[in-house]
Formats: structure tokens, sequence, C-alpha cells
């Protein structure tokens, strides 16, 4: 955003919120310290958007949260914001002290639109219970209480080194990089900083200017992403690597570009990655390009109002019509009344009719958030009146708030089977509850009687190992069982992998069904297909 265009006191708010993201760059001297005080009526401050990495963001990178817009503007509500939001919604008063203790271990940052717009503030009883107002306030009650009492105590002792130390060991114990990401996905390149490749067809990668959210989800799998530890983040700044990778990897169809959220990135720098594709002949193996983003949702005018929005539009638009790419809005969308307002309706309308995008919803199924047959029901439906395809219901990943916000997988199936069934066949491509997890995406299918014991019907639909994807398998049933490896086998019989996740080769399980391979004579060989 050039600076003539903006009016005087414009401009100097833009200067000094420049000045001050270049004060807050990382480097190991200037690194801000933790603002923690004893009391908790004074400051407690971690701004996760201030830790970042050095030179991540230059000026106008910057500017999703510095934009200064036409109409709104886009201007993040951060821990130290809370006394004045308080002003604004007075029931917020007697909970600022609890969000800003547990913002220091959980990333806290709030759209003003998801805050004026889908926080039912009229609502009867505590507003605690709102859904939108849970998906983006944290609380101390997401910690165990062990975690409560080391925190509050280093908080009332207010030594800054203490709280510090007490942060990072509640963090790392709250597993910041759940189903082996760093370990397992990231390919051995050193230039290869945020590229995972788990699954053969499908890449992800995470542009650094995108690890940041208008919103940050309470319950996010990815807030490793957003608290400033350099060694915990995926970021990589520069597409040229990542294109010599795909070079490399024609089996790879679909590229994911995920975060935090691609959409928080201005045009100018999306188009690094995105305008490539315009030309037929840049990696023609690779077919669909994935954004993964919750923009849709918690800045809608991002797509409509933004001062590039126009340009974002007719960018995603050229790659389709001109590259003859597919690409896929993988929209995070968690609960019915997201759909609900006019912003978000003109947003699904332009991308569609004016973008040519596939817009997908997914979104993890979370208690006190959407865990609710009628809820799930109303959005699958709405989504398909609005044009947009239901995709995932997820289960809660084994990291940061888990414990708070699980549904154990049975209630989860058996939600997902009552909200289904009265849907019409268009809502039914919303796929059961899955876990995210080590050895793949695993849907829980059911529960069944196997050989006279209760037990869990499971399918792959995604695996490390691609023989495995589409079998079923079993596990003994387990009321409590809120993640994978919760399961145990059925008598006689072996879950599909190893102690460490990752799966067993696939052969003569008695779980699986190899007697069927005579059946699979007929069908034609993929390759002439
Ligand atoms: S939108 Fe996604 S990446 Fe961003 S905070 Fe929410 S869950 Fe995390």
């Amino acid at each position: 955003m050039p600076l003539r265009r903006l009016t005087m006191p414009s401009a100097m708010r833009v200067l000094g919120l420049l000045a001050s993201v270049r004060a807050l760059q990382f480097t190991p001297k200037a690194r801000p310290s933790l603002r923690v005080f004893s009391s908790a009526e004074t400051e407690l401050t971690i701004d996760p958007i201030a830790v970042t990495t050095e030179g991540e963001y230059s000026a106008n990178e910057m500017a999703p949260d510095v934009a200064v817009e036409k109409a709104e503007r886009f201007r993040a509500i951060n821990a130290k914001d809370m006394d004045k939001l308080a002003d604004k919604y007075p029931r917020l008063k007697d909970k600022v002290v609890d969000i800003k203790r547990s913002a220091l271990i959980f990333p806290f940052k709030a759209s003003p639109y998801l805050v004026d717009e889908l926080i039912d503030w009229d609502m009867a009883g505590d507003i605690g219970l709102d859904p939108f107002y849970k998906l983006v306030f944290p609380t101390m009650d997401m910690l165990t209480q062990e975690h409560q009492d080391l925190l509050n105590n280093a908080c009332d002792a207010g030594d800054p080194k203490e709280i510090k130390a007490t942060v990072e060991i509640i963090r790392e114990a709250l597993n910041p990089h759940p189903a082996g990401q760093k370990t397992l996905n990231a390919p051995k390149k050193a230039e290869l900083t945020g590229v995972q490749h788990k699954y053969a067809e499908t890449v992800l990668f995470f542009a650094a200017a995108a690890q940041t959210c208008h919103a940050y989800c309470t319950y996010c799998f990815r807030w490793a992403q957003f608290i400033g530890d350099a060694d915990l983040r995926f970021a990589q700044k520069d597409a040229d690597s990542l294109f010599d990778y795909l070079e490399e990897h024609e089996e790879v169809s679909d590229i994911l570009f995920t975060g935090g959220d691609p959409m928080i990135m201005k045009t100018n720098m999306l188009k690094q990655y995105l305008e490539p594709f315009k030309d037929p002949d840049h990696l023609p193996h690779v077919k669909n390009l994935r954004i993964g983003t919750r923009a849709l949702t918690f800045w809608p005018q991002r797509f409509t109002t933004d001062p590039d929005a126009d340009s974002l539009i007719e960018l995603l638009r050229d790659v389709k019509e001109v590259g003859g790419r597919h690409i896929a809005i993988m929209s995070h969308l968690s609960h019915y009344r997201e759909l609900s307002t006019k912003k978000v309706q003109d947003a699904i309308h332009r991308l569609k009719q004016e973008g040519g995008v596939i817009i997908r919803s997914q979104s993890p199924v979370m208690a006190g958030i959407n865990d609710d047959a009628r809820v799930w029901n109303k959005k699958w439906k709405e989504e398909v009146r609005l044009g947009i395809i239901p995709y995932y219901m997820f289960i809660a990943r084994d990291t940061g708030a888990q414990a708070y916000f699980n549904v154990p997988l049975v209630r989860a199936q058996k939600l997902y089977s009552e909200a289904i069934r009265s849907t019409s066949g268009l809502c039914r491509t919303a796929r059961g509850p899955s876990m995210s997890c080590t050895p793949g995406k695993v849907e829980v299918v059911g529960v069944q009687e196997v050989q006279g014991t209760e037990a869990f019907v499971l399918r792959f639909l995604q695996c490390r190992d691609d023989e495995w994807i589409g079998k079923v398998f079993f596990a003994k049933f387990d009321p409590k069982a809120i993640w994978y490896d919760d399961l145990e086998p059925l008598p006689g019989m072996s879950l599909p992998w190893e102690e460490a996740g990752l799966p067993r080769p696939c052969v003569d399980e008695p779980c699986q069904v190899e007697w069927m391979d005579e059946f699979l004579e007929p069908v034609y060989p993929l390759e002439v297909v």
C-alpha cells in the first residue's frame, strides 16, 4: 500500500505500526521480552505475532494486520486490547484476567468481524458458552490443574525468567508437533523448511508470510506455528526450491498451501506461489491447488472489499482458466452460524462466480463449539445451498487443548450418523469423523460386534502406505477412546500400525480381507484407465 494513498493520520498510523513491526522482528538481541507482572490485575502479554523470525515480514507483507482499507480495516485484537474490548462488551470484564493469563500459553488473536458479528453478545447465561467465544478466547480451563498451578505460581512470583521457562515447559508438554510432522513428514533437504510430504500425491507448503491467521482458534493444531519458536515452525519464503522439489516428484498432483492461513498474504505475495501455474507447462503433473483457509468466515472482506481483493479473484480465475488447474478453497467452517452473514455469502458468491474456485468445508468436532448433530446437519445443508461441498469432520488432534475440546470417538461417530441421516445426498460428501494421525487419516466408521466382541470399525482414508487406503480394520470398542493411540487390537488381531504409529506392511493380517483379491481380477489396471 503506497503511503501517498493514505490520509495523513492513516499514514502516521501505518508508519508507527511499521516501526513497531520492525522493532519486533526477531533477532537474538532484539527479541522482545515477555512482559509479565505478578499481579493478575496487571498486564500479561505475549503477542504471538510479535515474535517472528527475522526478515519474515517486510513492510508490505504485513499489510493484512496494518492495511488501510477503503471500507473496513482489518485490525487484529490481541491480549493487550482486552481491556478496551471489555469496555465495548462489558460481559468480558470478569473474563479478562483469565484470557490474558491463558494467552501466555495459547496464541491469542481475534478478528473484529468474528467478535462483532459472530459472537452472540445478547445470549442468555454465561457468554463463555457461546461457540464463537469459545473458539477464540482461551481460558485457564484448557490447562490441566497441574499446569494451571505451575503457571499461576510462576506469575504470582513475578520473575519474568521463571514465567518464560514455565510457559516453555507447559507448551512442550502440549505436544506442539503432533503426527510426526517434524520428524516424519518433512523432506530431508535443508532448503525445504516449509514443506511436508506425507502422502504421495499431496505436498503441503507453508509460505513464511502465511504463518498467521486473521484470528486463532483456541483448539488450533498448528498453534506451534504462532508462538515464535523458530525450532517449532514450518515456514519457507522461496517458491523455487518448492518447484524444484516438485519437478523431481511427478507423483504429486496436489499442493496444499497451508499455514496459518495463506489468505492472510497480500495478493502480490501470494502471486509468487500461484502465478507460475498460469503456464500450463509449469509442473503439468500438478493438477490441483488447494488453499487451506479460514478467511472466508474470519475476515470475508478478504475476498470482497480488501484493497487487493479484486486482484486476488483475478489471480485465482487466471490460474484456473489459463493454467487449467483446479483451485480448491479448503474452508475451515465449524458452525452454521458462520454462514449466516451477508459478508460471508457475498464472499462465497464472488469466489465461486468470479474466481471459479470450488469451496470445500472441513472442521474438527469440538466440545462446546459444534458437538451437536443439529449444528452439523444445518451446517451441511446450508453449505450445499450456498454451493460449498461438505468434505471432512475431523477429530480433535492430540495437541494443545485437546483434553478440553475432545469428543470421544464413539460420540463423534454417533453425532455424524445422526447429522447426516436427514440430509440430502448432496451433503453426504462429508466424510465421517476422521483422525489425521501419524499412520494416516483414519475414519471411525461405526461400532459392531466382531467375533463376539464389541469393536470399532475403522477405515484408512489416507495412509503413509497407500496399500492400506480404503481398507477396513477393527479395534476393541472403548467408550473413552479419543485418539488412535487409545485403540487396542481385538483378540487374535493386530492394529495396522507399529508402536510409533507407522503402518505395518499391508500383508496377511486377520483383520484384512485378502480373500477378496480374487474378485479384483476384472478391475481395469490403473495404468490403462
Ligand atoms: S484457522 Fe486453522 S491454522 Fe488458523 S488458528 Fe484456526 S485452526 Fe489454526
